[in-house]
C-alpha cells in the first residue's frame, strides 16, 4: 500500500474493539494515519475537526438505530469532503445498495481479509488525491483562461478566428471600439462583412489565410467598414492559417484562421498629411513645384496627343521684398496668402496655381483655346493685385510682373516652357509700362540676363561706359536749383542704355555697386567742382546703396574722395532708403552721425513707401524727406494721396525737416504741392536728368536766376 500523499487521515468507526484495534495494527505497519472510535457521537466531534478524509464505517452500530446511515448522508450532503466506505456484516442484499444510495463510495463486507480492506481504503484514498489533483488544474486552467480572455480583450489590436469557411468563431471586444460591433453579433457571420466593399477581393486571399509561417499574411492593409457606416478604419493585419495536429482533429485538416489586425488609422491620416504637404505649400496651400511640375507633365502629355495648346505664367511680385523686410516676416506670410486667394478667384477650376517659393507663383492653363486667353488671365491677375491690401491697418500696393510661355510656340518641354515664362517674367518686370510679357527667342533667360548684365558690369567700369547725371531739385516759388540728384547712367555697347532700376539691383548682388558708388562720389564731386564756385552754388545728392554703407570702410572711403577733390563736406547730402535704416541700424547709425559730425546731410529717399516707424526720425541725422513720386503722382486724382502728402509736409515741418517733392511732372501736380506748402520740387516738369554739362552756368546762378530746364520742358522732354 503506497504512502498516502495528502496525509488524510482515516476514521474508523466500529462498535467492536476488537475489530478496531486490529485495524489499528494493520494502519501502523503500512504507515496509514489512523484514528478510531466505537461511538457515533466521538466520531462527529473527530470529524469537526476536518482532517479526515476517509470514514471507515460499519451503520450497524449498537448505538445506531439506523444512525450510521444518517452519519453517511451528513458527510454527503455537508461541507466537509469525507468519503465513508462501509463496512459491514449485514448479511442483506440491499445493504450496500441502501448504502450507496445513503452517500457511501464503496462498500465492504465482513469479515474480509485484511488485503482487502486496506486495498478499499488506499484506493479511496487515491481517487481523492486524484480528483484532488483534477480540481486543482481545472482552476489553474480557469485562471489562465481568464487571464488569456482578459489579455486578447484588452488588447488594443483586434484579435479574431475564422473556421474554415470564413465565419468567425471568436472576435474579442476590442471590435466595438474599432467598429462599433458587439462580439457576438459577428459569431458565425462571414468575414466579409465587416470589410469595406473596395477591399473585399483583396481581403479574401488575407483575412482567410490558410498558409502559415513564413507566407502566412503579414502587414497588410485592409480598410474595415464600421458598423454604422462612416469613414473606413485602416487596419494592419497578419493572419495564418490553422491546422489539426492529430490531437482531437485530424493532423493537416484545415480548421480556419487565426488573425490580429492593427488600427492604423491615424497613421495612414498623417501619411497623408505628409503626402499633402510633399506636394503643397504649406503657407498658402496651394500645389508646390513638385505637383505643379507633375501637372504640367501630365497637360503637356494630354496637349501632345489631342495637339492642343496649353500656358505656363511665371508671377513675380513687386516690392515684396520690401514688405516682408521692413513689417517682418509673418506680416509678409499673411500677405502671401492673401495673394494666393486674389489669384485664385481669377483662375477656373482646371487651372493650376502654384507657389514655387518666396514670392514667386506660376499658373497652369492647360486647355487654351487662344493665345488671347492666357493674357486675358494675365490681366486679370494684375488687375487683382494692383488693389492694395489692408492688413493691421495698414494699405499695401504690391503689383506683379508675369512672363507667359505658349505649348508648343515657346517651348515644348516642361522645363524650357518654364524657363521661357521666367524670362518673359524678368522682361516684364524690366518694362516699367508692361506688366506683363509673352516670351520672345530675343529674351534671355533669367541667369542669361544675369550673367551677361555681371560681365557687363565689371567691363563697364573700365571702359567708360558709366556716367553721372544731374536732376536738379528746384525751389518753384523762385525756379532757383537748390541742389543737384547724381544718378548713374550704363551705355551699353549694344543694348544702348540700361536704366539703373534694371542694372543696380545686379551690381549690388554681386558687390560690384561698392567700387561703381566710390568711383560716382569721387566723379559727381569732380564735376560738381567744376561747374564753378562763385555765389550760391547748389548742394549734391547721391544715392546710397545698403551694401555700400554695409563696407567696414565706407566712411573712410567717403572721407578720401572729399580730401582728394576737395568737395565741401556741406554741400554733399547722401540720399538713403527707409529700406537701408532697417538692416543692421546700429552700425549704420554710428556711421552716419560719424560722417553728420562731418557736416554731411542725409535725405529718407522714396519716403513713404518703406512702411517703417518713424522713431529712426529722431535718432538719425536726418535733414531732408523726398516724398516718393508715387505720392506726387496721385496728387490730381483727388485720392488719399493729397491728405498723405500733406501729411508728410506737416510732420516734416514739425521735425524741423526739409520736404522736397519726387517726380513732379505737371503744373496741377506743382500748383498743389505750393498750396500745401510744399516748394522743393525735383521732377521732370523742371529737368530731366541731364549731364553736367547742362549745368555748367550754375555757378554764377544767384537769387532769383530760373532753373536753366524749365525751358526744356517747354521744349517737349516730358514723356
Ligand atoms: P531715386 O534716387 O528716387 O531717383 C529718382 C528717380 O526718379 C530717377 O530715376 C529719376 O530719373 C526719376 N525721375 C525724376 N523725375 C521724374 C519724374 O518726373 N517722373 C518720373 N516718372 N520719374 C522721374 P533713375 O535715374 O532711373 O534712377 C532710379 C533709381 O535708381 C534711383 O531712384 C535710385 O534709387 C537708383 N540710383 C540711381 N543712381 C544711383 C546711384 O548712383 N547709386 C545708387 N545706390 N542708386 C542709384
Ligand atoms: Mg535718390
Ligand atoms: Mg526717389
Amino acid at each position: 500500500m503506497a504512502a498516502n500523499q495528502s496525509h488524510e487521515r482515516v476514521l474508523a468507526i466500529d462498535a467492536q474493539p476488537r475489530m478496531l484495534a486490529s485495524l489499528q495494527a494493520l494502519a501502523a505497519s503500512r504507515a496509514l494515519p489512523l484514528d478510531t472510535t466505537d461511538s457515533l457521537g466521538e466520531a462527529r466531534t473527530m470529524l469537526a475537526g476536518g482532517c479526515h478524509g476517509v470514514v471507515l464505517l460499519d451503520p450497524g452500530m449498537p448505538d445506531g438505530n439506523g444512525e450510521g446511515l444518517e452519519l453517511i448522508r451528513e458527510l454527503r450532503d455537508g461541507p466537509g469532503d469525507v468519503d465513508v466506505v462501509v463496512f459491514t456484516a449485514d448479511p442483506s442484499s440491499l445493504a450496500p445498495v441502501q448504502a450507496l444510495r445513503h452517500g457511501a463510495s464503496d462498500f465492504l463486507r465482513k469479515p474480509c481479509s485484511p488485503e482487502e480492506l486496506l486495498v478499499t481504503v488506499q484506493n479511496t484514498l487515491e481517487r481523492r488525491d486524484l480528483s484532488r489533483r483534477n480540481r486543482e488544474i481545472s482552476s489553474r486552467l480557469r485562471r489562465s483562461e481568464r487571464l488569456y480572455q482578459y489579455i486578447v480583450d484588452s488588447s488594443p489590436d483586434l484579435i479574431y478566428v475564422l473556421d474554415d469557411e470564413g465565419r468567425f468563431t471568436f472576435v474579442n471586444d476590442t471590435i466595438q471600439r474599432l467598429l462599433g460591433y458587439q462580439p457576438e453579433m459577428l459569431l458565425g457571420r462571414h468575414f466579409s462583412q465587416i470589410i469595406t466593399r473596395a477591399d473585399r477581393a483583396l481581403a479574401q486571399c488575407c483575412f482567410n489565410e490558410r498558409r502559415t509561417g513564413d507566407r502566412a499574411t503579414r502587414g497588410l492593409e485592409l480598410r474595415l467598414q464600421p458598423a454604422r457606416g462612416g469613414n473606413p478604419v485602416y487596419v494592419d493585419l497578419n493572419a495564418m492559417g490553422m491546422y489539426g495536429d492529430g490531437d482531437g482533429e485530424p493532423a493537416g485538416h484545415f480548421l480556419g484562421t487565426y488573425g490580429v489586425a492593427r488600427d492604423v488609422t491615424e497613421r495612414k491620416h498623417a501619411e497623408a498629411i505628409i503626402r499633402h504637404q510633399a506636394h503643397h505649400d504649406m503657407l498658402t496651400g496651394l500645389p508646390n513645384r513638385v505637383l505643379f511640375q507633375d501637372r504640367l507633365r501630365q497637360t503637356l502629355a494630354q496637349a501632345r496627343r489631342a495637339q492642343t495648346s496649353a500656358a505656363v505664367l511665371f508671377l513675380d511680385l513687386d516690392r515684396f521684398k520690401m514688405v516682408n523686410d521692413s513689417l517682418g516676416h509673418s506680416f509678409g506670410d499673411r500677405l502671401l496668402e492673401n495673394v494666393a486667394r486674389r489669384l485664385r478667384e481669377c483662375l477656373r477650376e482646371g487651372d493650376t496655381l502654384a507657389r514655387m517659393g518666396g514670392d514667386e507663383f506660376t499658373i497652369l492653363l492647360p486647355k487654351l483655346e487662344r493665345e488671347d486667353s492666357a493674357a486675358r488671365v494675365a490681366e486679370k491677375c494684375v488687375t487683382a493685385l494692383e488693389q492694395p491690401f489692408s492688413l493691421d491697418e495698414q494699405e499695401i500696393y504690391l503689383g506683379v510682373s508675369i512672363g507667359i510661355a505658349v505649348y508648343p510656340q515657346h517651348g515644348e518641354t516642361m522645363e524650357s516652357l518654364v524657363k521661357h515664362a521666367d524670362a518673359a517674367m524678368y522682361h516684364a518686370k524690366a518694362q516699367e509700362a508692361a506688366h506683363f510679357a509673352f516670351y520672345d527667342a530675343n529674351m534671355g533667360s533669367r541667369l542669361d540676363h544675369y550673367l551677361s548684365m555681371e560681365t557687363g558690369l565689371r567691363r563697364a567700369l573700365g571702359n567708360d561706359e558709366l556716367s553721372v547725371v544731374y536732376q536738379p531739385q528746384v525751389d518753384a516759388s523762385d525756379g532757383r536749383i537748390t541742389c543737384l540728384e547724381a544718378l548713374l547712367r550704363w551705355q551699353h555697347p549694344e543694348r544702348g542704355a540700361i536704366p539703373p532700376m534694371d542694372f543696380i539691383p545686379v551690381a549690388e548682388q554681386t558687390g560690384l555697386i561698392v567700387p561703381i558708388s566710390l568711383w560716382l562720389l569721387r566723379e559727381a564731386c569732380r564735376e560738381c567742382l567744376a561747374l564753378g564756385e562763385p555765389g550760391d552754388p547748389p548742394r549734391l545728392a547721391v544715392n546710397l546703396s545698403s551694401l555700400q554703407v554695409e563696407q567696414p570702410d565706407f566712411v573712410d572711403g567717403v572721407v578720401d574722395v572729399l580730401n582728394s577733390t576737395g568737395f565741401p563736406p556741406e554741400r554733399l547730402e547722401f540720399e538713403i532708403t527707409e529700406h537701408l535704416l532697417l538692416r543692421n541700424t546700429d552700425t549704420v547709425v554710428d556711421k552716419l552721425r560719424e560722417l553728420s559730425g562731418r557736416d554731411i546731410t542725409f535725405a529718407i529717399d522714396d519716403f513713404g513707401t518703406g512702411y517703417s516707424s518713424l522713431s529712426y526720425l529722431q535718432r538719425l541725422p536726418i535733414h531732408t524727406l523726398k516724398i516718393d513720386q508715387s505720392f506726387i503722382q496721385g496728387l490730381q486724382n483727388g485720392g488719399d494721396e493729397a491728405t498723405l502728402v500733406q501729411t508728410i509736409v506737416a510732420m516734416a515741418r514739425g521735425l524741423g525737416l526739409a520736404v522736397v517733392a519726387e517726380g513732379v511732372e505737371t503744373t496741377e501736380q506743382m500748383r498743389v504741392l505750393q498750396s500745401m506748402n510744399c516748394h522743393s520740387m525735383q521732377g521732370y516738369l523742371f529737368s530731366r536728368p541731364l549731364p553736367a554739362s547742362a549745368f555748367g552756368h550754375l555757378g554764377q546762378q544767384g537769387t532769383g536766376t530760373p532753373c536753366p530746364s524749365t525751358t526744356q520742358v517747354n521744349a517737349g522732354s516730358r514723356r
